[in-house]
């Protein structure tokens, strides 16, 4: 099974993103919220890899290792990526690594770059290793061809990158190596996604663009998202969130309806999926799920 043919059934894609926690504790409280998410019914999910930069190759593939084999043995019908960065790996490393989880059983890869730990710009290859995730989706097509390969895009164009049409032909290098989905950074201005989807389109780029979606739970949380990635938060979301600086629970009710609006608009304006970023929680996901009857 490919990751791209779900898209082609006109049905909306339901995905989550899932990340590798730091401790037991953490472990105990995702098993608890999959157990909730999974009523969402996502046509897959994936778990990221090494996010944060911190660590070697072979810590973040152990701990990315360790999420994807314990869905794969206790949800075992649900479709599993793997995210792979560039990040501290040399090539060796990354075809290990495709190895291990081509054995596993997950089905496709998000071919990735990553962040220099300390996020240090520019990015500096690691020696025998990659500079772009051009290379190494290259790879993948070419020693792995069974994996479906998904790469990321940016709305608001990668922080990197001079301008956006710049960003999108190297999307367009990407999609052109063999990528077959392009999960997008989160954004919180509609416009913003409709815009890149339209210049994607204009650039030839006919592959599923899947928005990616971070609902707000409080506003320190999306403060320090945004300004890691670059996105933009809108106005009106952060003055209602304002309105309750000491109530998480007027900010996560604030957020979740934000987003709940922001994915039926999207769907209205034909998306073929919604990516969530669930960052190991189940109640936002499960609310809008429940709120639109996806
Ligand atoms: C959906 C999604 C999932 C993510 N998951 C993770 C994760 O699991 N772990 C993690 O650490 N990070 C993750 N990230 C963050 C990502 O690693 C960073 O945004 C990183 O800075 C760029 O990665 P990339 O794959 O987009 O890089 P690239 O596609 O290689 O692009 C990086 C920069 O180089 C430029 N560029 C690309 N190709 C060329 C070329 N041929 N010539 C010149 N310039 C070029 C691009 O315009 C861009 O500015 C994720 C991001 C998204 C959107």
């Amino acid at each position: 099974m490919k990751i791209k043919d779900l898209y082609s059934t006109g049905k909306l894609v339901i995905s989550f993103e899932l990340f590798p926690p730091k401790n037991w504790q953490g472990f105990a409280e995702l098993y608890e919220h999959f157990s909730e998410l999974v009523k969402c019914k996502p046509s897959y999910v994936t778990c990221t890899y090494g996010a944060g930069g911190s660590g070697g190759a072979k810590e973040a593939q152990k701990r990315t290792l360790e999420v994807l084999k314990w869905v794969k043995q206790d949800y075992s019908q649900i479709p599993l990526v793997s995210h792979l960065t560039c990040v501290n790996a040399t090539v060796d490393d990354l075809r290990q690594y495709l190895f291990q989880v081509s054995a596993l059983g997950i089905i496709g890869i998000v071919a990735l770059r990553g962040d220099a730990p300390g996020n240090v710009r520019p990015f500096v290859p690691t020696p025998g290793g990659f500079r772009y995730a051009l290379e190494l989706v290259r790879l993948i097509k070419s020693d792995f061809p069974n994996f479906s390969v998904l790469v990321a895009g940016y709305p608001e164009k990668h922080p990197e990158a001079e301008t956006l049409e710049e960003d999108i032909k190297h999307l367009k290098m990407k999609v052109d190596a063999g990528a077959e989905v392009v999960l997008t950074q989160l954004f919180y201005n509609n416009e913003d996604f409709y815009r890149f989807r339209d210049l994607c389109d204009r650039e030839g780029i006919y592959v599923p663009i899947v928005p990616g979606i971070l609902p707000v739970t409080n506003l320190s949380q999306v403060k320090r998202i945004t300004s890691l990635c670059g996105a933009r938060i809108n106005e009106t979301l952060l003055e209602r969130l304002e309105k309750y600086p000491n109530d998480e629970e007027g900010q996560f009710l604030v957020g979740v309806y934000y987003a709940t609006r922001q994915v039926e608009d999207l769907i209205k304006n034909g998306v073929p999926g919604v990516h969530f970023y669930v960052l190991n929680k189940s109640r936002s996901a499960l609310y809008i799920c429940k709120a639109l009857c996806l």
